[in-house]
């Protein structure tokens, strides 16, 4: 019962890196006067509430029956095969009931109803959690050998080998049952520095106020700091947003410090008490990662800043600016504002995928016009855009259209995740059929990428290929550039303590600063408040060494891409091949091994070196864009 998930593959961790855009006018249409065509249909997953309800009654008996079935295990491998095909079943009508009542949710948040039935399958979860707390242990106290001489036997339980062989994997870190037992009381304050990060950087702060050059006020919230960067034309404005901005971390470094060097401190008892070497090599072993991977990635991406470098030279001359900081990364070099309507969209994404060949084009038109999505906004819908996978059922997409070219690079996005889903549900058995975030988000860069060939190959007007280029290079910076550069200040960190060495806010704004020098070299002129940006960064508090995963799945799909863009007819075939095979094998192996059949070695530095080559590309495109332009 470990794959219950408790919600969609929400994307808001992707997306916040991203660069702000300005609020788009809101066309807000109520609920009831957008055409169906428009909203997802979610009759496909039950009729109606009744058998939505004759549904969640099913999985109560079913988690009972579950319950029921502790002490059964080592008497057989047929007692093993009920039990993991109950989970099996279980699993499969939790995706209905909870995307149901979520789906309809999100669709009206005000509505309490829904919400109150929302809630009654997180209590069921919980529900079921503990009726199946007993199967791990009890599985790990028959020897490996009997198992595997059971599956040997049993052709219906080998589908499980990779599932449960897994299992006795990690289990080489699970301590005994006073161990463990000692480590889960110290779960309640293992959050603890999370939580006064929290309180710290969002309850207790007072945004100040900010008097733009144009007369205007406004409330330096993150949002607004973020817009101000990206659309206001003034330098000054930008700088004096920025100043303001970082003050708030300067008044309470010592405090970050405390808390980040707490936080480290937790990681690195956890990983002690388990048995692990370093904390990266705990926090990889769930994937199967060899640390190796990260280490290549951050030397890799180091030596490979020189067009980081070239395009911030070449924002620092097309803007005319004397000096060039932080706060001017994010200001588009021209102005256009091209509306991009949904229904054009519906052309140019099946023809953007022709790469990928004739099936996937047909298959991505099924997604496209199956009442899967829910494009617009109306008044109590969720924000933002996801991607959930119904399984038994097809993956429903919701988005907040609004006609702009991020709205539509988040659908090519979330379109990736969703083919994602369909090919590997089709092929793989439940028990594979999700996926991990360290292959998820491939499909969906790569989703992206093939778009903004076609949008480059559509354009007509120079200013357009600039704002697509831009678009493009931004995404490189975000998501990759960065997410290194953050995953090395994590790991520099953690070696402190590792090593016993004292952290205090200045050793942390040493690192900090020191790597924001070695990315950008001469073309940046530095500010000494740049020193206090790691404290604010939420990934470091809450999800420690999560973020170089953005990075590796960048540069697998700037790897795929160039397997399926060049070389013979008979070579792309392969690649295609090769890709679509990654797509539907779902989490039925570690993603190393997934990858590197797809032809993606995440240890080979020639891997990473595909994006800086990508970069390098778009770079020379957009020089040549802007002296067209002239
Ligand atoms: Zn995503």
């Amino acid at each position: 019962m470990s794959k219950i998930r408790s919600g969609p593959l929400y994307d808001f961790q992707m997306t916040s890196f991203r660069p702000a855009e300005a609020p788009a006018a809101p066309q807000l249409r109520e609920r009831t006067d957008i055409p169906d065509r428009f909203k997802w249909n979610l009759s496909h997953i039950f009729h109606d509430w009744r058998g939505w309800q004759a549904a969640y009654d099913e999985l109560d008996t079913k988690i009972a029956a579950y319950a029921a079935l502790q002490g059964s295990l080592a008497k057989g491998s047929e007692q093993l095969l009920a039990a993991m095909k109950l989970s099996d079943d279980i699993g499969q009508l939790t995706y209905k009931v909870w995307y149901f009542a979520s789906l309809k949710y999100d669709e009206d948040q005000r509505d309490n109803q829904v919400n109150a039935r929302r809630q009654q399958v997180q209590i069921l979860f919980a529900k079921a959690s503990q009726a199946s707390a007993w199967f791990n242990p009890e599985l790990l106290q028959i020897p490996l050998p009997t198992v595997q001489r059971w599956m040997q036997e049993n052709r219906e339980l080998a589908v499980y080998r990779f599932a449960i062989e897994d299992l006795y994997r990690q289990q080489e870190h699970v301590l005994d049952e006073k161990g463990e037992h000692l480590l889960s009381l110290s779960s309640r304050f293992s959050s603890a520095p999370y939580d006064a990060y929290a309180a710290l950087s969002t309850a207790d702060l007072k945004h100040p106020t900010i008097k733009l050059s144009s007369g205007a006020e406004t409330t330096l919230t993150y949002g607004q700091y973020r817009a101000i960067l990206a659309t206001d034309r003034n330098q000054a404005d930008r700088a004096a947003a920025f100043s303001q901005y970082h003050k708030l971390y300067e008044s309470n470094v010592n405090t970050y410090a405390s808390l980040y060097h707490a936080v480290m401190q937790r990681d690195w008892f956890h990983s002690q008490a388990r048995g692990y070497r370093t904390t990266l090599e705990a926090a990889l072993h769930g994937n199967n990662i060899p640390p190796a991977v990260v280490e290549n990635l951050i030397e890799t991406t180091k030596a490979g800043t020189e067009p980081l470098r070239r395009y911030h030279r070449l924002r620092k001359r097309v803007l005319g600016l004397a000096t060039y900081h932080t706060y001017d990364t994010t200001i588009p070099l021209v102005d256009f504002d091209r509306k991009y309507p949904y229904e054009d969209v519906l052309d140019w994404l099946p023809s953007s995928v022709s790469p990928l060949g004739e099936q996937y084009r047909t298959q991505l038109r099924d997604v496209l016009f199956g009442d899967w999505i829910d494009v617009y906004e109306n008044p109590g819908k969720r924000s933002g855009a996801y991607s959930a996978p119904v399984y038994g059922v097809h993956p429903y997409m919701l988005l907040n259209y609004n006609d702009t070219l991020d709205a539509v690079f988040t659908l090519a996005h979330e379109m990736g995740h969703s083919m994602h889903t369909l090919l590997s549900n089709a092929h793989q058995p439940f028990v594979y059929s999700a996926y991990t975030i360290f292959v998820a988000e491939v499909p969906s860069t790569l989703s992206e990428m093939l778009f903004l060939e076609y949008m480059l190959g559509q354009a007509t007007d120079d200013r357009e290929r600039i704002v697509l280029l831009q678009h493009a290079i931004d995404g490189i910076v975000a998501t990759f550039y960065t997410q290194v550069l953050f995953a090395d200040y994590e790991l520099q960190a953690h070696r402190l303590v590792e090593e016993g060495q004292p952290v205090t806010a200045d050793t942390l704004a040493d690192i900090y600063f020191n790597l924001l020098q070695a990315y950008h070299g001469d073309a940046m002129d530095y500010d000494a408040q740049s020193r206090v940006t790691w404290a604010r960064i939420p990934h470091f508090y809450s999800t420690p060494y999560y973020v170089y995963q953005y990075a590796t799945c960048f540069a697998s799909s700037a790897q795929l891409m160039k397997q399926l863009t060049t070389g013979s007819d008979g070579e792309r075939a392969a690649a295609i091949d090769r890709y679509l095979t990654l797509l539907k094998s779902g989490g039925s192996d570690h993603p190393m091994p997934l990858l590197q059949r797809a032809g993606v070695d995440l240890s080979k530095p020639e891997t990473v070196r595909a994006v800086v080559d990508q970069l390098d590309g778009l770079v020379t495109k957009l020089e040549g864009a802007i002296q067209s332009l002239g």
